[in-house]
């Protein structure tokens, strides 16, 4: 790890990795710089972007893994510039009423969570944001970036990998003990366990996170990492039907105890988060005859 005005850095080859506060725990985020011969790309741009001001003002355009207030902070430095998003994501990335629809959270929590993101993440639309779908590829002058479309954290969420190196930037799948986040509208389960596998088969040297882990460079490291971080998908829904034992309950009950969060969390999307959560994994055990919804729209476990 080397240092460049203060902030830490890693490169390898055409890539460097410029780590925010705590290697990009949230708030913060890991900004990934790729400079081809041609063209320079950057990977989102979390707040550290914010002290990379010349980094951002040289790059030709910004390719966005996926759309979240963290994700943005930095975009409005490249003002005029190519901004390019999954076409799942870009009316997030577009508008204030297409990021709304993404969160999908009540009217009283999007209006505390513009101005949080406004305040915190110099949140700006980008109307001029255009869409790339799967497998897009941007040459940047010997070395190539490939999109690969991973859904499950939000509709739109990709791994961008940096080829021929094998540079994985793998966004949201941050590898942290928190686990996979599917809280949101366009949010989804179901895909995040396809989308976990396809991850783990993915021919990459080196895996970079938004978030927490930043770095791994050891391919058994990152399997052990991956698993851990998907095994908390079933640990959850362990967890639910335990919270279930004592005898049916409503949504708003489960939410109450909670599932993902510890008890003092007090974001203001956690109860959204916990409630699109715990729906999810309860829709999965009421199809696996698990669990049955009683005619008072309380959960109860299926009869063994
Ligand atoms: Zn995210």
């Amino acid at each position: 790890m080397t240092s460049t005005d203060a902030i830490p850095s890693a490169g390898f080859g055409p890539v460097t990795v410029y780590f925010g506060d705590k290697t990009g725990k949230y708030p913060d985020g890991n900004q990934v710089v790729v400079r081809g011969r041609d063209t320079m790309a950057v990977f989102d741009t979390p707040q550290v972007a914010n002290r990379l001001g010349d980094i951002l003002a040289e790059a030709d355009l910004a390719i966005l893994g996926h759309v979240h207030e963290d994700h943005m902070a930095g975009l409005h430095l490249m003002p005029g510039k190519p901004v390019r998003v999954h076409e799942a994501d870009l009316e997030a990335a577009r508008s204030w009423q297409g990021l709304s629809r993404h969160y999908g959270y009540p009217q009283a929590v999007l209006d505390e969570l513009r101005k949080k993101i406004v305040r915190d993440f110099h949140y700006r639309p980008r109307p001029d944001a255009t869409a790339y779908a799967d497998g897009a590829v941007w040459e940047l002058g010997g070395v190539r970036v490939r999109a690969v479309h991973l859904p499950g954290h939000t509709a739109g969420h990709c791994v961008l990998l940096v080829e021929p190196q094998g540079i994985a930037f793998i966004g949201d799948f941050d590898l942290s003990s928190f686990g996979p986040y599917y809280g949101d509208a366009t949010s989804s389960l179901a895909d995040f366990r396809c989308s976990l596998r396809t991850l783990s088969e993915l021919p990459a040297k080196v895996w970079i996170t938004s978030h927490h882990k930043g770095v791994v460079e050891d391919r058994a490291q990152f399997d052990a990492l991956l698993r851990a971080f998907a095994a908390r998908i079933d640990e959850r829904e362990a967890r639910l039907l335990q919270m279930l034992a004592p005898g049916p309950q409503g949504l708003d009950q489960l939410v109450a105890q909670r599932l993902l969060y510890p008890p003092e969390a007090s974001d203001l999307w956690v109860g959204c988060a916990e409630a699109r959560s715990i729906e999810q994994h309860l829709r999965e055990l009421q199809a696996a005859g698990r669990v049955v919804l009683d005619e008072q729209g309380r959960y109860r476990l299926a009869a063994p």
